[in-house]
């Protein structure tokens, strides 16, 4: 049986730590979808959504296997319609151990099928977050380097 996993997040931007998760996760999985969690009637976002799913789909042009959509539900229930049996997430630190632990055990309550994978973050990148890059974009800083995608 085909081996999908979910990689689930607000990709507010996806950034190269990401690109990174997905590319190691590619030699666990037949394929991944990328979902990214967005309320369209919360406009909460730093960067368009739409122009997202098209950014992170040119990353990865070349990996028919890695899919991008947008949902607005559960993970959980999102895993059963794809029949994904896996959730891939990062870890950089303790802190994303924490939250991650509670979503892990909550998401295993809802559908006890789903398997939560971690990757340890690659040491070069554990430093990017979505929330830095934002912070430096706001104020007109460089984040190219940060971005598996050049932004238009
Ligand atoms: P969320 O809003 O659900 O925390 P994010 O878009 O911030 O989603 O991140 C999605 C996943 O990617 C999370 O598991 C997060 O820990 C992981 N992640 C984010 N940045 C990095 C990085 N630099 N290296 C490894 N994993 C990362």
């Amino acid at each position: 049986m085909k081996k999908i996993a979910i990689f689930p997040g607000s990709f507010d931007p996806f950034t190269k730590g990401h690109e990174d998760i997905v590319l190691r996760g590619l030699e666990l999985f037949d394929e991944i979808i990328i979902g990214i969690g967005h309320n369209s009637k919360k406009n909460n976002r730093y960067f368009n959504v739409d122009k997202m799913v098209g950014y992170i789909e040119n990353a990865f042009d070349e990996h028919p296997n890695v899919r991008v959509l947008v949902y607005n539900e559960l993970t959980a229930e999102l895993a059963k319609k794809y029949d994904a049996k896996f959730l891939l997430r990062g870890l950089r630190n303790t802190t994303d151990f924490e939250y991650e632990n509670s979503i892990s055990q909550v998401n295993r309550f809802l559908n006890d099928e789903l398997e939560s994978v971690f990757l340890i973050t690659s040491p070069k990148l554990a430093a990017i977050s979505s929330s830095i890059i934002r912070e430096v974009h706001r104020y007109n800083g460089d984040i190219s380097e940060f971005l598996p995608y050049s932004l238009d």
